[in-house]
């Protein structure tokens, strides 16, 4: 076996993406003496901000990513669209974690689907569709309700439909037409769940709490930690995310997002090779937050401790909060249980991830209220 290979503080990471992912991966890291270098066709972005060096390149320049990848020591990506044959040009310069292999597999929800299947973990049925006639087959066998998701490039709800008794089936299959599908039985959840692993190339493992995920337009509204589930349930979610990392040979941080059914049992809905928005509290209430933890398995160094201090709750802050103009950030910045995190982005989009807020409380009910009240501080009235 050939020698583990460590990069210690003082080595340079490399970022594939830019956005608040790397962001606050760049703060973890910067945090402990390493230097970052970020790679993403945008400039000022949320991870150049506080990286030493931000190169703004196409993923497809193979000269960019060459030379980027020659002046790191360590490549990560933040994000799963980035073109795995970039992935392949950079690894030929320096270590990539995770592998291409599971950027390929976790980019496409069809492979991702069938290697989880093959490797007898539990997830939804589901059937691949290409054409209109294979909808209708699909249909047929998995019945309705179920959703219609492109099989790649899908985040956020997008590229989804779901399909009910009376959905016209050549007109659904029209917004998907050209593309590789995936329709999936319906999941009569009683929860969405999610669990955070790190798995190192020795093979060691750490998992944070089991998060409540609750989502809003199929956009993470607000997570709780730990979630209300019971101990069995919290065990059995976090053996299936090792069983997940393991599979996968993944070395890196792993977000797996779970179902779970009235009757206990948990189904996977996807995979994320990379810290989480459901694991952004961490950065706050975790001995370790998911950023250090990537950036620990990524360079070879032990795991951190993924113990959590106090129930929490994350709120996103979407582009909306800044539709009346902008938010009273003073009203927030006075209560004192409550983080504000912002990922200087300049522009406030309707449904774009500007920043999050991370609240403390005796118990996650408290937390997730605390949250609330301080999201809605922050929306001016219209005057
Ligand atoms: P995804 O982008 O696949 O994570 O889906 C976004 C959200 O849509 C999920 O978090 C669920 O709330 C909902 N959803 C997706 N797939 C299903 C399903 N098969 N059954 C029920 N709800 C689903």
């Amino acid at each position: 076996m050939s020698e583990p290979k460590i990069f210690l503080p003082g080595s340079t990471l490399g970022v594939m993406g830019s956005g608040q992912l790397g962001r606050m991966l760049a703060i973890a890291a910067r945090r402990m003496g390493y230097r970052v270098h970020t790679f993403s066709p945008e400039r000022d972005t949320p991870t150049g901000q506080i990286a030493d060096l931000e190169v703004c390149a196409s993923y497809d320049d193979e000269q960019a990513v060459r030379a980027f990848a020659s002046g790191v020591d360590v490549l990560t990506f933040e994000f799963e669209n980035i073109p795995v044959e970039s992935i392949r040009w950079a690894a030929a310069h320096c270590v990539v974690r995770p592998s291409g292999q599971v950027l390929h597999l976790c980019q496409h929800r069809l492979r991702e689907k069938a290697f989880l299947r093959s490797a007898g973990l539990p997830l939804a049925d589901f059937e691949p569709v290409t054409s209109e006639a294979g909808l209708r087959e699909a249909v047929e066998r998995l019945g309705v309700p179920s959703v219609l998701k492109t099989a790649a490039f899908g985040y956020d709800g997008k590229g989804q439909r779901k399909l009910s008794p009376d959905s016209d089936l050549a007109e659904a299959w029209a917004g998907f037409a050209g593309q590789h599908a995936v329709l999936e039985a319906w999941v009569p959840f009683e929860r969405e769940i999610s669990v955070i692993v790190a798995r190192s190339e020795d093979g060691s493992t750490a998992t944070y709490p089991v998060c409540e995920n609750i989502h809003t337009n199929h956009i993470l509204d607000l997570t709780l930690v730990p979630a209300r589930i019971s101990e069995p349930v919290a065990a059995a979610a976090a053996a299936l995310a090792v069983s997940v990392a393991k599979a996968l040979n993944l070395v890196g941080v792993l977000a797996v997002e779970l179902f779970l059914l009235p009757d206990g049992r948990i189904l996977i809905n996807e995979l994320a090779p990379r810290p989480h928005n459901s694991g952004h509290f961490s950065f706050d209430a975790s001995i370790t937050s998911q950023f250090e933890q990537q950036l620990r398995a990524v360079c070879g160094l032990p795991l951190g401790s993924t113990e959590s201090l106090r129930p929490v709750a994350m709120a996103n802050l979407l582009g909306d909060a800044w539709s009346n103009g902008e938010p009273d950030w003073l009203a927030v910045a006075a209560m004192p249980d409550v983080k504000l995190h912002l990922y200087g982005k300049a522009e406030p989009r309707p449904g774009r991830k500007m920043g999050h807020l991370v609240a403390f409380g005796a118990t996650v009910e408290a937390a997730a209220e605390t949250a609330r009240a301080a999201r809605s501080a922050l929306a001016r009235e219209v005057r």
